[in-house]
């Protein structure tokens, strides 16, 4: 209480949010996963106002956890359960500040939300390629935190590649201004590209440029059944062979999430052939006219059934069917949700040793437990496969869920033979804080608390990513 009084007696009523409820709000991610307590959540309207709340944060010894749309499953942006943090909400820093359509960029701020930043780029006949389930609710902000990647990142690549520029708040209250609309400058260190991904240990970020493209003058949408599993990758290669970078995107789609998504999400596309296990839906964009890429896809589907990994397709024949398709993959976690409680692996892999690991991690459960329900689906393109184990009909929801140390050993386990990556996309947070030194070197983990160490310390988000002691 004391910290709160203190704060609103500094910055006024309006910055520091009185409403229980949204206090409450702050305290509990989207997905219900991670809950604390917080001191105060404070909402400044300007990159003055965060400096200023983050500096009297340092000099009264108050840590700070910065918080966007609050549609990360890792519990990043929740605070500890001791009350004495302070929320930092970015959504009133939301002003687009420029488009320069010439340049291909965008000087957003960082408490726009993604959807709003992928219009204002539309408005100008430019493309922002990041795309997500949450892109209506998440911030860009917090998408540049997390290094978000979605379902664009195999011909745009993840957030961290989509920034040229950069405005940070750092932990004394400093302004660093590297709002750069350059495409080269090598000219020492690349500052931003630390605090992309961060998850706001580093820094605050308030503003960023982004990158934009050529909007793609035709699209064309595809949902196949897919032979097995192995003929995903192979697909995949084939299809980048023919299409080069018009492939943008390339996801995975098992039975379950069919099932599970015609039960719970209406007015989504079902595939053909759907006795078959797997699926997939690719989407290509082209700068020429829709009847030219769509006689290039459909000579690719046509080698694709010679050689075997396709059984049959369907190609979206309007914006209608597009977006069905497109619900068809985008509700598989709401549909989860919908089905019940969900234990979550973000892995990601060579994308040739996919099918490896969907058969070597679901084997290693089953030795564990036979009824386990799995849903294996994402963005294979990436190698990066949405790992989800369902609550069973048998088991309540806590007694599923205090399995999750045995699940997570079993599955970490086929990741570290792989070589692969416990979080291909949706960060460390707190979720994986106690996991990530299984998977770094000692030589990476000294780095890694290095640069916290000269950076921040722990003055933000403290228990998130890597500890300092
Ligand atoms: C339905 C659904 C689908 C999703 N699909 C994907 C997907 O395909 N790909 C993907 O990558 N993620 C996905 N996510 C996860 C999530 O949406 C992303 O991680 C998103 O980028 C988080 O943005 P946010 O604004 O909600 O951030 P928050 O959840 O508010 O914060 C996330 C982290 O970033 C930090 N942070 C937030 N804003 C700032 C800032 N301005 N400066 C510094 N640090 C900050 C927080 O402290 C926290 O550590 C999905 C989530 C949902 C609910």
């Amino acid at each position: 209480l004391a910290i709160a009084a203190s704060l609103s007696s500094a910055f006024g009523p309006d910055l520091c949010a009185t409403d229980p409820g949204a206090i409450a709000a702050a305290c509990v991610d989207a997905w219900q996963l991670h809950a604390g307590r917080a001191a105060s959540v404070v909402r400044p309207r300007s990159v003055a106002e965060v400096a200023a709340v983050v500096g009297w944060c340092a000099s009264h010894g108050v840590t700070v956890v910065p918080q966007g749309g609050n549609t990360g499953v890792m519990g990043g942006a929740i605070p500890d359960g001791s009350g004495t943090q302070v929320v930092l909400c970015l959504s009133r820093l939301n002003r687009i500040r420029e488009i320069d359509p010439v340049n291909h960029t965008a000087t957003v701020e960082a408490g726009c939300i993604l959807a709003q930043v992928q219009a204002a780029a539309a408005d100008v006949d430019r493309l922002f390629p990041l795309s997500f389930g949450a892109e209506g609710s998440c911030q860009i902000g917090g998408a540049l935190a997390t290094n978000a990647g979605g379902s664009n990142t195999l011909r745009y690549g993840n957030a961290r590649d989509l920034v040229l520029g950069l405005e940070v708040v750092l932990a004394d209250g400093r302004v660093w201004n590297g709002l750069r609309k350059l495409r080269k400058d090598n000219t020492g260190y690349d500052l931003k590209q630390l605090f992309l991904g961060a998850e706001g240990t580093l820094g605050i970020i308030t503003a960023a440029v982004l990158k934009l493209f050529p909007k793609p003058r035709s699209v064309a949408t595809v949902l196949v059944a897919l032979a097995d599993l192995d003929a995903a990758p192979r697909l995949l290669a084939l299809a980048r062979d023919r299409s080069g970078e018009m492939l943008s995107a390339f996801e995975l789609i098992p039975r379950r999430s069919i099932e599970l998504v015609s039960k719970h999400v209406p007015g989504a596309a079902m595939p053909p052939a759907a006795e078959q296990d797997w699926f997939a839906l690719l989407e290509f964009g082209g700068s020429q006219p829709s009847q030219a890429l769509n006689e290039q896809i459909q000579s690719l589907l046509e080698a694709a059934f010679e050689q075997g990994p396709l059984v049959d397709a369907a190609v979206a024949a309007s914006m209608a069917q597009r977006d069905a398709m497109w619900r068809l993959r985008e509700g598989i976690p709401d549909a989860q949700l919908r089905h019940g409680a969900v234990v979550y692996f973000d892995v990601s892999v060579a994308v040739s040793d996919v099918p490896a690991f969907i058969r070597e991690a679901s084997a290693a459960l089953v030795r564990l437990d036979a009824s386990v329900d799995i849903n294996a689906f994402g963005h294979v393109g990436d190698g990066n496969i949405h790992f989800n184990l369902l609550q069973p009909a048998h088991a309540a929801a806590p007694e599923f869920l205090a399995r999750k140390p045995a699940f997570e050993d079993a599955v970490f386990e086929v990741v570290r033979r792989l070589n692969g990556s416990i979080s291909a996309e949706h960060g460390v947070g707190q979720a994986k804080l106690a996991a990530l030194p299984g998977f770094k070197s000692e030589v990476e983990l000294d780095l890694m608390r290095r640069i916290r160490r000269a950076i921040a310390q722990e003055q933000l988000n403290p228990g998130k990513v890597v500890a300092l002691s």
